[in-house]
């Protein structure tokens, strides 16, 4: 058998990744078998797979009762609606449980009305699952606006986001399902021309921001939300509120924007 030097590392610093976790017995050995490019996404796969088995085992061992309950109905609290960014997962940072929130999640965080699946899963939530709460989330660091503010101000140059640089600086024409995507955004960000040679991190935080106010307020005046609010009252919706948050990757904080729209019967209630 072949061996060679392994990419783990002793650096206690460095994070272990899913896949090492799983088919890297001992993630600080330098030495692990070659594998073919093949094996290797085989390898990788079956990770994913086993990783799943055990944790499955793990919750059944500890709470028998979980899954079968899970089957029975969901009673999310919360619709989320956030960045499809790997490092904002929704259940993790509220340290919640399968059947806690309702989910959707899209590059930056945006609910479009021409958008049917975002229109759908909102009329989903709110009659059938019956959420209390909408939550739209923006992060720090977020590819999504990069690009977009990109493609809005490319004077900034290729290492904001060469993800959309080169289309908005005619280099490439055809545009990208993502250029596509964060058209809208782009379309904000031209909106606040203080945004062209404002430091570039305060220029992004600002348009990561405006943009959950933007998503906010497309949501009250959603259809499936006005409906829900004006007929409420005797119903079986549960909606209250929207919320708006910002997530900050270097502290895992949840910042209230301090945006919140509530159902106005709440007051008289
Ligand atoms: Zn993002």
């Amino acid at each position: 058998m072949h061996y060679a030097e392994g990419s783990c590392t002793n650096d206690s610093s460095e994070r272990i990744t899913l896949v090492q976790r799983i088919i890297t017995p001992n993630p600080t050995s330098s030495l692990r078998p070659v594998s073919s490019p093949l094996e290797k996404a085989r390898e990788e796969f079956a990770a994913f797979l086993a990783h799943n088995a055990s944790w499955s085992d793990k919750v059944n061992k500890e709470h028998p009762e979980f899954f079968p309950e899970l089957t029975k109905k969901q009673y999310p609290a919360i619709l989320w609606i956030g960045c499809a960014d790997s490092r904002v997962p929704e259940t993790v940072i509220l340290d919640g449980l399968p059947g806690d929130v309702f989910t959707t999640r899209n590059i930056a965080n945006q609910f479009l009305p021409d958008d049917t699946s975002a229109q759908s899963m909102l009329q989903y939530a709110v009659e059938i699952a019956h959420v209390r709460h909408i939550i739209v989330v923006g992060h720090s660091n977020c590819g999504g606006v990069e690009a977009a503010y990109s493609a809005a101000f490319p004077h900034r140059g290729h290492d904001v986001s060469p993800l959309t640089y080169k289309r908005a600086a005619d280099l490439e024409s055809e545009p990208t399902p993502v250029d596509r995507w964060i058209a809208p955004l782009a379309q904000l960000a031209r909106a606040m021309p203080e945004l062209a040679d404002m430091p570039l991190e305060k220029a992004l935080d600002k348009l990561a921001r405006a943009n959950v106010v933007r998503q906010v307020d497309a949501l009250t005046r959603s259809a499936v939300v006005r409906h829900a609010w004006s007929h409420k009252r005797g119903s079986k919706i549960m909606l209250t509120s929207v919320h708006g948050c910002m997530y900050h990757l270097d502290t895992g904080l949840l910042e209230d924007l301090r945006i919140s729209k509530y159902w106005s019967g709440l007051s008289s209630s």
